[in-house]
């Protein structure tokens, strides 16, 4: 089955709001194997309301709408949609006493504008709402089905998973859709794909989404309809497949973070680590100390943003930091070598870099970040990144860097 759905709000719009609402919908629904086809988001006017539901009713004869339900002057959607079935509005005693009794319980008195919550379109069927006052709607005729939910998130997720999904169950043909995705980091998007190959074909009938972020590039199988048990298995070979294309890039599943492979990698290898930081000023260490029991690996970090502490802390050169700069292979390499020696570590990597808006030179451009890891086995190696992105990117993309050079130098360790 197939769908559309229409988020009501002028906030959205003025993009105040982010429509939460559509993704979590059509998150929910696949996993009972209704694909969501088209959002839209739309003013709180009747015409664009008008417009939007009857035209998601003539393509796909099916829609979700939420936001409009509330006692408002701009909540009109139960209005536009009766009208378009042509289903006059009805006083609903029942819907009026469940009313009465929330605003009982809160210990509110409704006003005159609370009984327009009460008015049903002929013929509809109403989904109680026992989170907030207005009440979903399920109208199903000869125009097709609507489904009015109010906008307020947490009313739409509890209507949505107890009186949505279980009338939507069976609709889905008895498939789901349902997405695994692997998560690689260090390989530029277009490179993976190099490496992947003819992996559509291979994978086929699932889908595979390429999806760059700061962390990585995250590749996402979707399988599409297909009975709960073929599609976890077709989704188990191709999850195998990404894995072996793209081999050592891949450091995760689904939600994985690389900060909780390293600690782990790092507690089997009996490898103690530390951080020295500039650029990102304690993300590294932020992100491993936010796994549990990272005290068993981790010994800490110092963040020396100047150079004054660079060398005060971690026994930098004056000399190296007044010819090769604070941003430079030599400057990481001594940071992460200071930050081994005094920080009580086996292992211990370095961040320094230009994160911007400003600092940038024709040498030394903005996200331009030298990396560095120390261990007691050999001298320092570094390592030159050229991150895009904003500020925020630079700063995430290289705490992410710093982490993966962990995680290879431990494993070079264990192996
Ligand atoms: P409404 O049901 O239109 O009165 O919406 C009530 C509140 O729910 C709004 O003020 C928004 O904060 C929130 N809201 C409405 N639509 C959405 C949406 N699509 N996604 C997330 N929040 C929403
Ligand atoms: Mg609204």
């Amino acid at each position: 089955m197939d769908i559309e759905l229409v988020t009501i709000g002028t906030e959205l719009l003025l993009g105040f709001t982010i429509d939460t609402n559509g993704a979590e919908i059509a998150r929910s629904l696949a996993a009972h194997g209704v694909r969501v086809v088209r959002r839209a988001s739309i003013a709180d006017r009747a015409e664009d309301i008008r417009d939007a539901v009857e035209s998601a009713l003539a393509r796909t004869g099916a829609v979700i709408t939420t936001g409009g339900l509330g006692p408002t002057r701009d909540d009109i959607t139960k209005r536009v949609v009766a009208d378009i079935f042509g289903w006059p509005l009805e006083f609903d005693d029942t819907v009026w006493e469940a009313l009465l009794a929330r605003f009982a319980r809160v210990g509110r008195a409704p006003v005159a504008s609370n009984r327009s919550q009460a008015e049903v379109p002929r013929g509809a069927t109403v989904l109680p709402n026992q989170w907030g006052t207005a009440p979903g709607l399920w109208l199903e005729g000869a125009r097709g089905l609507v489904v009015m939910l109010p906008g307020v998130p947490h009313e739409m997720r509890n209507l949505l998973a107890h009186e949505v999904v279980p009338r939507m169950n069976g609709r889905g043909g008895g498939t789901v859709i349902a997405s695994r995705s692997v998560r690689t980091s260090g390989i530029a998007e277009s490179t993976l794909a190099e490496r992947l190959g003819d992996i559509e074909d291979t994978v086929a009938p699932l889908t595979l989404a390429y999806l760059p972020g700061v962390e990585g590039v995250d590749l996402r199988l979707t399988a599409w309809n297909l009975p709960a048990t073929e599609s976890a298995s077709r989704l188990e070979a191709g999850v195998t497949e990404l894995r072996t294309r793209a081999g050592q890039f891949v450091y995760g599943e689904g939600s994985d973070d690389l900060a909780a492979l390293v600690v782990q990698r790092a507690r089997e290898a009996g490898v103690r680590i530390a951080v020295a930081e500039s650029c990102t000023g304690g993300l590294v260490g932020a992100r491993l100390t936010a796994i549990p029991g990272s005290s068993d690996v981790f010994t800490g970090g110092v963040i020396t943003y100047s150079d004054a502490l660079k060398t005060l802390l971690l026994g930098v050169d004056p000399g190296v930091l007044a010819s090769a700069g604070a941003v430079s292979e030599a400057t990481a390499k001594a940071m992460a070598e200071g930050a081994r020696e005094r920080l009580g570590a086996d292992l211990a990597v370095s961040i320094t870099g230009v994160a911007g808006p400003g600092g940038g030179s024709e040498a030394k451009p903005v996200g331009t970040v030298w990396l560095a890891i120390a261990g007691a086995d050999a001298a320092a190696t570094a390592v030159q990144m050229n991150f895009g992105g904003d500020r925020g990117d630079v700063r995430a993309r290289s705490a992410q860097a710093a982490l993966l050079l962990l995680l290879r130098r431990i494993a070079a360790h264990q192996g």
